[in-house]
């Protein structure tokens, strides 16, 4: 039977990025997917590599503060593939939210952030609102600009275990994980590759299964305490309309809540929903009344898409938000990463829970430390803040 210091189950950012701090910290590491990498969640994100400006308003601070800092590393390490946008938040009479109480917003965002190079914002200039891809202009008292980052979450992800494979980690794919025993100072893991079952040790097992990392935890055995957690659906669409000034952050005329609509593969992506799902994880899909709300946002701020309907969609994806469970409406829930141990001390297994994209590194670097006792020392091969991560071919 094979050793590993860490096996991970999950080849989405958040195992790809355990997988390549395991490899960098030296130690042997094994991530076992079952489809293709990022083909859960990290494909299906609003592929925004940001602070996120409208958690300021639910007071999560230290949050974007990490979000920030890692949004500054990444358009270092990863300029080929993360790359800094205008954004652009118009506002109408009837907007809730007034200029300035965006600018004090974008204070305290660009505060966070460092008042870096990517902080500055302001107010377009109305001589250019004809430059904005013929954004509805009545009624509109002002647009604001400030920048933030997009990219292509699943190349990313592919390009984060290029990086780890190239440190001497390994790759089960397709390859399931089925189940886990907990011994002494360890795990046994069983997972099949095809017909065949392969069993491999590890120190310790971290589960980034994402939206099924329950399920996961539930064929350990003994049973390990699971995080109580709601999954919600968000839905994206794409229009074929092209938006290029840049990214707009509007308020959905529905209900208020924040909607990007973003340029995207030749194409427009306008998201996202946030609906309950109580199903499977791999039955979730775009539902009608998601599609109908994105395109009612779309039609409402740009008058060239007001002749589009469902028909004229040329993508449509959804993906499961990992959040705390909680009564309150899921826009206000915490966003921050949950991480889950079987111990306290010296942990065999540990969970990745939620989460945002943007944090994957960080996310990485805390499981590192949370693991660190159980592990052996190894010497280093490389800190991941300096590892350039290229574009896959
Ligand atoms: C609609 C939406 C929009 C978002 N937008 C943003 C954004 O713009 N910016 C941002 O920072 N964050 C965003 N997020 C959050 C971000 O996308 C997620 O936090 C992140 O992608 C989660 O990654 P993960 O690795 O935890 O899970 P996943 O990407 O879901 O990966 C889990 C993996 O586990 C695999 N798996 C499951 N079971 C098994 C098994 N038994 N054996 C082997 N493999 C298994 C799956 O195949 C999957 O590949 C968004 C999330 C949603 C839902």
């Amino acid at each position: 039977m094979k050793q590993y210091d860490v096996v991970i189950v999950g080849g989405g950012i958040h195992g790809a990025g355990v997988l390549q701090a395991a490899a960098a910290a030296g130690h042997s590491a094994l991530l076992i997917e079952r489809r293709g990498l990022a083909s859960g969640t990290s494909s299906r994100s609003s592929k925004l590599i940001h602070g996120g400006l409208r958690y300021l308003e639910s007071g999560q601070f230290a949050l974007v503060r990490e979000s920030l800092r890692e949004r500054a590393i990444h358009l270092r390490i990863a300029s080929q593939l993360v790359e800094l946008k205008p954004f652009y938040i118009p506002v109408y009479r009837d907007t809730r939210r007034r200029p300035w109480q965006l600018k004090i917003g974008l204070w305290v965002y660009a505060l966070l952030g460092g008042f870096d190079a990517s902080s500055r914002f302001g107010s377009v200039p109305k001589d250019e609102w004809s430059t904005l891809d013929g954004l509805e202009t009545r009624g509109l008292d002002a647009v604001i600009r400030y920048y933030d980052a997009q990219t292509d979450d699943a190349l990313l992800t592919r390009a984060v275990v290029q990086s780890a494979l190239s440190l001497g980690a390994e790759l089960a794919m397709p390859a399931s994980f089925t189940r886990a025993a907990l011994t002494d100072d360890g795990v046994t893991v069983t997972y099949s590759e095809g017909a065949v079952a392969v069993q491999c040790s590890a120190r310790v097992l971290v589960n980034a299964a994402g939206p099924w990392a329950p399920r996961v935890a539930g064929s350990i055995e003994p049973a390990i305490p699971i995080p109580g957690v709601d999954l919600v659906q968000g839905t994206h669409i794409v229009l074929p309309f092209k938006v290029t000034a840049g990214i707009y952050y509007v308020e959905s005329p529905a209900d208020g809540r924040a909607v990007f609509v973003m340029p995207w593969n030749g194409g427009t992506l306008i998201g996202t929903t946030e609906t309950p799902y109580r199903g499977d994880p791999d039955m979730v899909q775009p539902l009608p009344e998601e599609e109908e709300y994105l395109l009612a946002v779309a039609r409402h701020y740009f008058p060239a898409f007001r002749h589009l309907t469902r028909e004229h969609i040329t993508q449509r994806f959804a993906g499961l938000r990992v959040l705390p469970a909680a009564n309150e409406a899921a826009f206000d829930r915490s966003r921050e990463t949950i991480f889950s141990t079987d111990r306290l001390s010296k942990p065999r297994v540990l969970g990745i829970y939620g989460g945002k994209l943007t944090g994957w590194s960080a996310s990485a670097a805390h499981v590192m430390a949370r693991i660190g006792a159980s592990l052996p020392d190894r010497p280093r091969r490389a800190g991941t803040d300096e590892l350039i991560l290229r574009r896959p071919a």
